[in-house]
């Protein structure tokens, strides 16, 4: 079954602006709603559809990703979709805690950089890389509560385990976090050695980057979960890959066009010929030269260009035939050009030795 597109999904334009992607979205959820529809299994899957477009959708960076990449953009790369009921509804929860001014992103560590250096083919038709990330990952020691085994934290006493103070001045009572346990609502008596009662560490991880075909210099993928562990048992952030891909020997790119030149003969361009050209995937190819060609003429081979990193089709291949003119004439062939210049009626330069005695008796 191929997936629809996001935008169709959710029915709003492909530059539609946050609110109304969130608008639309409300009303295909009111409508597909499974409490509203119970046993309309149609209507369950139009629910589930409309979650997953909005979930994308809403995120910028993932709708970047999509813009950028499809389908294909966020497969790999830690947005697997939709497991279940249970994160539609979190995030039907979500969208509607919003319009009631409730909701809160969940805290999550730092987001990391990495830089990707790719050769012209490896980006053509995609790749897997595996890199070392130093970075802070989940104390092994304690598995992130940054208690020494064996322990565990207490509640804070001075906010009682709700991370805020309340302070009551006059009608007003305002909240802000607690200074004992800085707003955790619990303190850590007997740290873990490892992490000092960070709950973390900073260790070196091995990630295989999973590059899609078509990517090109600068494309950025995400790899949700793959950032930094924060302090305190917090969710990892993401991981962000910038790709830089290397100039090719003899092919360009535009778009998932790729050029090429490939030079001719006189004889090659006047006669037509056959001959053999590179092509992207380290074969060649044969092209039939037509008879006239010009210098700079295009020859195209459809198909043979760079995939789409969407998934649908590939670019073209386009050879830019240029005819060379000989720099060095042997003796047999300056009378040849020489024959040819008289037929065409047109005065050259140089006078063949024989063929000025030939003239003068
Ligand atoms: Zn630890
Ligand atoms: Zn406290």
């Amino acid at each position: 079954m191929t997936k629809r597109d996001y935008y169709e999904i959710l029915n709003v334009n492909r530059n539609a602006s946050e609110s109304e992607i969130k608008k639309s979205y409300r009303q295909l959820a009111l409508k597909y709603h499974p409490d509203k529809n119970p046993g309309d299994h149609e209507a369950e899957e139009k629910f589930k559809e409309a979650s997953e477009a909005y979930e994308v959708l809403r995120d910028a960076e993932k709708r970047k990703v999509y813009d950028q990449f499809g389908h294909e953009g966020l497969k790999g790369q830690g947005f697997s979709g939709f497991q279940g009921f249970d994160d539609i509804f979190s995030q039907f929860g979500d969208i509607f805690g919003d319009f009631f001014g409730g909701g809160g992103r969940q805290r999550t560590g730092a987001d990391l950089r990495l830089d990707i250096k790719l050769t012209f083919t490896e980006a053509a038709f995609g790749t897997q890389k595996e890199v070392d990330v130093n970075k802070h990952v989940e104390c092994g020691h304690c598995h992130g509560s940054g208690c020494k085994p064996g322990t565990s934290p207490i509640t804070c006493s001075t906010c009682r385990g709700t991370g805020q103070v309340v302070r009551t001045q006059g009608f007003f009572s305002m909240s802000s976090p607690c200074p004992h346990c800085h707003g955790e609502g619990q303190t850590i008596s007997d740290p873990c050695k490892d992490c000092r009662g960070q709950g973390r560490v900073i260790n070196k991880k091995q990630i295989s980057v999973n590059i899609p075909p078509g990517v090109d210099d600068g494309s950025r993928l995400r790899l949700r979960g793959e950032g930094e562990t924060g302090p305190g048992n917090v969710p990892p952030g993401d991981l962000y890959v910038f790709l830089h891909v290397e100039a090719h020997d003899f092919f360009h790119r535009d778009g998932y066009d790729i050029y090429s030149r490939m030079p001719i003969s006189f004889s090659q361009a006047a006669l037509g010929a056959e001959v053999e050209v590179p092509m992207l995937d380290g074969k060649t190819q044969t092209i039939n030269i037509p008879p006239g060609t010009q210098s700079g003429e295009p020859y195209k081979i459809r198909g043979a260009g760079i995939p789409n990193v969407r998934g649908h089709g590939r670019g073209d291949q386009i050879i830019q035939l240029i005819v060379e003119t000989p720099k060095k004439l042997n003796k047999r062939q300056k009378e040849l050009f020489h024959d040819l210049a008289d037929i065409d009626g047109k005065p050259v330069k140089e006078i063949l030795k024989g063929f000025f005695q030939k003239l003068v008796p």
